[in-house]
């Protein structure tokens, strides 16, 4: 398989949705397991993580706003769903073995830290995973935005966005029988076609600070750990 880029340190995005499994809401420990020890194999490899989980498995500040909430209240709410999920997952990695930190985009005094660059980019150095977590702070942002904002402020070599299916696609493959996948793909054609993998805010983000993103499906086997070591799984995209 073609060799890609072997990366030093990636930042890991999680959809909530993806910690669910089968169930309808919540947090599947089966799921949140095997992902715990697929971060730390792949940390175990030489590579520095760090991961934006999201909280659809929870809440949703658009949902929310559509049963007739207040939006910003809603996205408040959506934000400390993530914050939910990484705690799930930071005990998950320390009963595995591992050393987790969550460090939020505000304040919540005796649970977290308050996000750093600089002191994440130590933390993910000494051999610590860092979750950041909370998204940007700010309501009508979404987790893969925060993703890509986290995953440049930590100089990550790659966003790796973990889906349901195993890549980008030229049309929706569930509604579409001759679908194509792309192996790799400009951001400016993800962008002007919305693929719509990523929101637009993220997917600029990226290109701006030629920051690489792959997209992959999660459950394939030990897809994290040889997209790491260069295999070509997925979706590349690059400026
Ligand atoms: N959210 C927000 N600002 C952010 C990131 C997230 O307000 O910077 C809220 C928003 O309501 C969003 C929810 O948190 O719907 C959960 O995030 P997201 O929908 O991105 O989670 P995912 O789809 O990845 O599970």
């Amino acid at each position: 398989m073609a060799q890609r880029i072997q990366p030093k340190r990636i930042l890991l995005k999680l959809s909530g949705e993806a910690l669910m499994g089968n169930q309808d809401t919540g947090i599947d420990p089966v799921i949140l397991n095997r992902v715990g020890r697929e971060v730390l194999e792949v940390q175990a490899q030489g590579v520095e993580v760090a991961l934006v989980i999201g909280g659809g498995n929870l809440f949703r500040g658009a949902g929310l706003a559509a049963a007739g909430m207040d939006r910003v209240r809603g996205d408040q709410m959506g934000m400390l769903a993530t914050v939910m999920n990484a705690i799930a997952m930071q005990d998950c990695i320390e009963q595995l073995g591992g050393r987790c930190d969550i460090m939020t985009a505000m304040t919540i005094e005796g649970m977290s830290e308050r996000f750093n660059a600089h002191e994440a980019r130590r933390r993910l150095q000494a051999g610590a995973v860092v979750i950041c977590a909370a998204g940007t702070g700010n309501p009508f942002f979404t987790t893969d935005t925060a993703a890509s904002l986290r995953a440049v402020e930590l100089e990550a070599d790659l966003l790796l966005k973990a889906t349901k299916v195993d890549g980008i696609y030229t049309k929706d493959p569930a509604k579409h029988a001759d679908a194509v996948r792309y192996d790799q793909l400009k951001f400016d054609e993800a962008i002007a076609k919305q693929l719509g993998v990523m929101d637009l805010t993220a997917m600029v983000m990226c290109r701006d600070n030629r920051l690489p993103l792959c997209v992959f499906d999660m459950f394939a086997a030990n897809a994290l750990s040889a997209i790491v070591q260069g295999a070509a799984i997925g979706t590349l995209v690059e400026v």
